[in-house]
């Protein structure tokens, strides 16, 4: 039998007896609860299936550690083109992959994605720990691949995947082919990988395991990240106070006629489009014409067309940087791209955009080469803040416009201002990406805690409209935290309306700059702590969601604490506990 999920509806049809059978159970259901079926069918095809196969025979283990779903969507891609190959495929999600298999696996290709940092994705720091450590044996019979995924703004570009094909190589094992790396472009190296993979896997194999089947592909909604969904804005509305310095909005879409369902936890992907004054300035500084033709990718379109729609232009990479350096003669750039110049660029990395490097920096440009410079524009995905319980077939986005303010001009997020000057009424492009990991449990009793300060309350909301229209007995449990009570206390009437109908159990709140002092989140989750700890011990889920760098770390701490406080526990083995639940999945997080 061959792992992999379906993902082709049309390659298999539901027989007269399923569609009736199906008919009959879903009979009197309401539409909400039709599209609670719906989605929890979907999941059902999306989870990895663990096909353990039979020792005597062959097969390829595909594992894959993936926070924002990039990949796991390779992974499956590349256990598809395996058994379209004729091989015996196990697709396995790493933290579900019993690491002492390692030792007994003769074919084993890892995908995985590099956090900000150089960190592993939550479910595969597991993982990665066992690899690195002295527990890993010796693998003189494995024949391994890697494909690691990043994203070149950040320095530590693919590092996790890295760190597996070196370690995996020094514990004797024989790459099948050469660790590839791929950036938020994914494809463009993900692809050429695929194909060396399988055609240096595939001999490898016993002739006799290779088998002439056909492949049966996953089941997914007939719309994609390569094929988005025209949704109709209907609200786009700010939830801050007038004069607030941020802009924070309540976005609502319709996706009606779309087939797309979601689970509270997804995300929505939105395809963005720059807008045109930075276009206009791209042009400007490097004197070209946007109606030059360029042909690439498959694709002939005029210059203008290319950086609007399909190049990156608010955030910086490497690779422009060095395709800048090469045509200039200024030592500075050269130098940044050193080992020793890490800091400065990390520091552009963080703070600059490709106009100000072009600005700074004039040099002759073809229309073809800026092309072929600039990154591929991809979409940006925002927590979901709706639940089609409550919503049909609408989808909610909390928004906080990105702004930052380089070299004396006032910037923006591409994505975020796309959506922030969205009229109702107007379209955007989206799709679903599916968050298996940062789901509500399947038991309604169980409790759950939610910590979400800033726009990271979004997926909360669409928690509570879920679990509201469960009407399970498990208590609800919210933390956020924001500037000001007066000014962003985002969904304030909501929440109030939550906790009065009994949908909201408790709500902690840290305002931030209000008078008094500074008040994050983790204070709360101290001052609560006993608490706080009876709801884990008593088998409470815990979400996080927000900001990756400073918070999530803070609050991950304050847990620690309070468990090791309140659990009669010590530091270490507080921090093991909770590690315990984040490998369960019964604490997880959804931080960038
Ligand atoms: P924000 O302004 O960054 O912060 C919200 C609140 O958190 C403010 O009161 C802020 O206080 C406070 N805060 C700052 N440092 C903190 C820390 N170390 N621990 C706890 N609280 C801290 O909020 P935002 O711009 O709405 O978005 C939050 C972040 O979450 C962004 O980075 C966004 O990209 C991310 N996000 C991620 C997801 C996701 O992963 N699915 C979803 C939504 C948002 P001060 O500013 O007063 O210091």
């Amino acid at each position: 039998m061959n792992a992999v999920v379906s993902n082709d509806v049309a390659d298999a049809p539901l027989d007269a007896a399923i569609r009736a059978e199906l008919a009959r159970l879903a009979e009197g259901l309401r539409p909400a609860q039709l599209y609670r079926a719906a989605a929890w069918l979907a999941a059902r095809a999306e989870q990895p299936t663990q096909v353990v196969a039979h020792a005597s025979v062959e097969h390829l283990t595909v594992i894959y550690g993936s926070q924002t779903g990039n990949a796991k969507r390779a992974a499956e891609h590349l256990v598809r083109v395996a058994e379209a190959a004729g091989l015996r495929v196990r697709l396995v999600r790493a933290d579900a992959y019993p690491t002492r298999e390692l030792a007994r696996e003769r074919f084993v290709a890892v995908v995985i994605s590099t956090q900000g940092d150089g960190d592993p994705p939550d479910d595969a720091k597991g993982f990665v720990e066992f690899l690195t450590s002295r527990r890993a044996s010796r693998l003189p019979d494995l024949h391994f691949s890697v494909l690691a995924l990043g994203d070149s703004s950040y320095p530590l570009y693919c590092a996790v995947g890295r760190t597996i094909d070196a370690r995996l190589a020094e514990l004797g094992a024989t790459r099948f082919a050469p660790l590839a790396e791929a950036d938020v472009d994914v494809e463009t190296n993900a692809s050429p990988w695929r194909t060396t993979a399988i055609e240096g896997v595939r001999p490898l194999f016993r002739s006799a395991n290779v088998v002439a089947i056909a492949p049966v592909r996953p089941v997914t909604s007939p719309h994609d990240r390569d094929r988005p969904f025209e949704a109709a804005v209907l609200l786009n509305q700010p939830i801050v106070a007038e004069g607030h310095a941020r802009d924070i909005r309540h976005v609502e879409l319709s996706l009606e006629g779309s087939g797309i369902v979601y689970e509270p936890g997804d995300a929505l992907g939105v395809w963005p489009r720059q807008s045109t004054a930075l276009v206009a300035q791209v042009l400007l500084a490097t004197s070209l014409d946007g109606d030059t033709s360029v042909e690439r990718d498959g694709l002939t379109l005029p210059l203008s067309t290319w950086l609007e729609t399909h190049r990156e232009l608010t955030r910086l990479s490497r690779p422009f940087v060095a395709a800048l350096a090469e045509r200039s003669t200024d030592e500075a750039l050269r130098r940044a791209l050193e080992p020793s110049g890490n800091a400065t660029l990390r520091e552009w990395l963080e703070t600059l955009q490709p106009i100000d490097l072009l600005r700074r920096h004039p040099v002759a440009w073809t229309a073809d080469a800026l092309v072929v410079a600039l990154r591929p524009l991809v979409p940006r995905l925002y927590s979901i803040a709706s639940s089609h319980a409550e919503v049909g077939d609408e989808v909610h986005l909390t928004v906080s416009v990105v702004d930052y303010r380089t070299e004396g001009e006032a910037r923006h997020g591409v994505a975020s201002a796309h959506l922030a000057t969205a009229e109702e009424g107007g379209t955007l492009r989206v799709f679903v990406e599916r968050n298996e990991r940062f789901r509500l449990p399947v038991d309604p009793s169980r409790d759950i805690v939610m910590i979400g300060p800033g726009t990271g309350v979004a997926p909360f909301r669409a928690f509570i409209q879920a679990r509201r229209a469960q009407g399970g007995t498990g208590r609800n449990w919210l933390f956020f935290g924001n500037r000001h009570a007066r000014e962003d206390f985002l969904y304030q009437t909501e929440w109030q309306a939550a906790l009065k109908d009994g949908s909201l159990h408790r709500l902690d709140l840290a305002f931030s700059r209000d008078r008094g002092g500074k008040v994050y989140v983790q204070q709360r989750l101290r001052e609560n702590a006993a608490e706080l700890h009876g709801w884990l011990a008593g088998g409470a889920h815990l979400y996080v969601c927000g900001d990756a760098k400073a918070m999530a770390a803070d609050v991950h701490a304050a847990l620690i604490d309070a468990i090791a406080t309140h659990g009669a526990k010590s530091h270490d083995e507080a921090s093991a506990w909770l590690d315990e639940l984040l490998r369960e999945g019964r604490y997880a997080r959804d931080v960038y």
